[in-house]
């Protein structure tokens, strides 16, 4: 898919905000979802994925792009206080041959810790209720 193609609104994130796909959810308002990655690269990945269908960060609005950041660092900010990392890893990817798999702008929060290499990408499906456990957690400490 070329970087500036047509939205596509049954991609799997659009499912998600529309209700009609299921997601560990940690945080929701009129501008963004977050949920937990269920391929994570670490304990607590989640994804901050704003309501606006637009596939990349260019295409995004000025004001969209502006709130969701606001909401990456809420988000990063709460899995901080919940888990406890060495680090966190922000990322976003525009364009398949950038890493993007799916079509729908998100932004990852990755958690790492020293010495604990980083799963690939899209690797291997976690327990969901391991997940359901971190993204309770991480909500617990959202202000
Ligand atoms: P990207 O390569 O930035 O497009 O990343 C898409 C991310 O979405 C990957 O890390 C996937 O593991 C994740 N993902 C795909 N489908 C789902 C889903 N149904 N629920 C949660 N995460 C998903």
């Amino acid at each position: 898919m070329s970087l500036s193609g047509t939205y596509d609104d049954q991609n799997i994130f659009a499912k998600i905000i529309a209700g009609d796909a299921p997601a560990i959810k940690i945080f929701e308002d009129d501008v963004a979802v977050a949920f937990m990655d269920i391929f994570p690269q670490s304990p607590g990945h989640c994804l901050v994925v704003p309501k606006e269908p637009a596939r990349n960060l260019l295409d995004l609005s000025e004001d969209m792009a502006a709130k969701a950041i606001q909401r990456v660092q809420k988000l990063a900010r709460a899995v901080e206080a919940a888990l406890q990392p060495d680090g966190i890893v922000v990322t976003q990817f525009n364009g398949a041959p950038a890493g993007q798999t799916v079509f729908h702008i998100h932004f990852h929060i990755i958690p790492r810790w020293e010495d604990v290499p980083l799963g690939r990408h899209g690797g291997k499906q976690a327990d969901m209720d391991e997940l359901a456990a971190q993204a309770r957690k991480i909500a617990s400490f959202l202000d």
